[in-house]
């Protein structure tokens, strides 16, 4: 089998990405050291515990384009202006995106942690926190409900999808 077909039937592009609602999307050609780093801007840009980042060589931005804040004088940080997904942010010495933005985030596996100082307490027991095993009846039940408006995790020639279509 040829890449090419290997790669059809979902147009899947393993560098590809993009954000939650699927207005801007993104694709590199080469990647560079994965991270998570703990520091505070990266804490509040993500809304999250940490910034998961790897470095982008070479990236387009291959539908819309993100929305920078500039959070520094040194740093600007993308993010969807239609739906807020963090998308990454880039210095004098590059771009650098959201892991967690990727298609296939197992394509950046982080490598190192920077910004140990403005680690969180809790982080280092994060994974030894205990595993909802059985959900209840009712929230079942709500997830069944569930009807996604995320993007899905390939390259799709329009989005949103005409009525009916996926
Ligand atoms: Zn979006
Ligand atoms: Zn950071």
């Amino acid at each position: 089998m040829s890449k090419r077909s290997a790669m059809s039937p979902n147009r899947r592009h393993p560098h590809a990405g993009g954000c939650q609602c699927g207005a801007v999307r993104f694709r590199v050609k080469l990647l560079g050291r994965p991270s998570i780093c703990h520091c505070r801007m990266c804490q509040k840009a993500f809304g999250s515990f940490f910034g998961p980042l790897v470095t982008a060589h070479d990236a387009t931005w291959t539908r819309g384009e993100p929305k920078w804040f500039q959070s520094s004088n040194l740093a600007r940080r993308a993010f969807c202006g239609d739906c807020g997904t963090p998308l990454g942010y880039e210095t004098r010495y590059g771009l650098e995106l959201a892991i967690g933005a990727f298609d296939d985030p197992t394509v950046a596996a982080p490598v190192i942690q920077v910004n140990p100082r403005d680690k969180l307490p809790f982080f280092d027991g994060l994974t030894s926190l205990p595993l909802r095993e059985n959900p209840d009846p009712e929230w079942l039940d709500f997830l069944a409900g569930i009807h996604s408006n995320q993007h899905p995790d390939h390259e799709t020639q329009e989005w949103p999808p005409k009525e009916g279509e996926e």
